[in-house]
């Protein structure tokens, strides 16, 4: 029930037809729930990951902590980065934030390329922004190192 995801299986078909290399990842189609704050997920669960013994970490951040949402008076929410225990992998995001529909893309494209909890805790996020509390919940996720709680 995702548009997005629609559109990728239409492609998907069209490239079939056409004799080329279609891909799709369905465990990176982004999930999204249009309310105020929005709501969106990528990945794994922490209840998926339990159920399959996989063992993980858990990184979160309050919106309520994040310079920009205070600025705009829109403070509700947070956003979790599940990791893996061992190498660190992302494995799932999920967020209830102001702009959360946007922000779900930069898990996305983390996931894609499968970086690490580290590899974005190390990515130069610009002040003030939403997207902040990505890197934070990412240094939350590795050593439990926020910046601002
Ligand atoms: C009100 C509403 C709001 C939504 N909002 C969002 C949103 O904000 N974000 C989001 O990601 N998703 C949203 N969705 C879901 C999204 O629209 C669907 O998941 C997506 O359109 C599914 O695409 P589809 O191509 O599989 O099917 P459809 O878009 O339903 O296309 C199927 C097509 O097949 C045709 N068809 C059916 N039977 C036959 C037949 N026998 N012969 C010929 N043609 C036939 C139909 O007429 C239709 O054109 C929303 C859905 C609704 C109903």
């Amino acid at each position: 029930m995702l548009a997005h995801k629609a559109e990728e299986e239409g492609v998907f078909v069209a490239e079939l037809i056409a004799n080329q290399k279609p891909h799709i990842d369905y465990n990176l189609v982004p999930g999204v729930v249009y309310t105020w704050p929005e709501v969106a997920a990528v990945g794994k669960t922490e209840q998926e990951l339990k159920e399959s013994n996989v063992a993980f970490k858990v990184g979160q951040f309050p919106i309520r902590a994040l310079g920009r949402a205070r600025a705009s008076m829109d403070i509700q929410g947070l956003i979790k980065i599940i990791s893996d225990a061992s190498t660190d992998e992302v494995l799932g995001v999920h967020m209830i934030a102001p702009r959360a529909a946007d922000l779900i893309m930069e898990a996305v494209v983390a996931m894609e390329y499968r970086a690490s909890a580290e590899d974005i805790a190390r990515i130069c996020h610009p002040h003030p922004t939403y997207s902040e509390a990505v890197k934070e919940a990412a240094l939350a996720a590795t050593e439990s190192r926020p910046l601002h709680i």
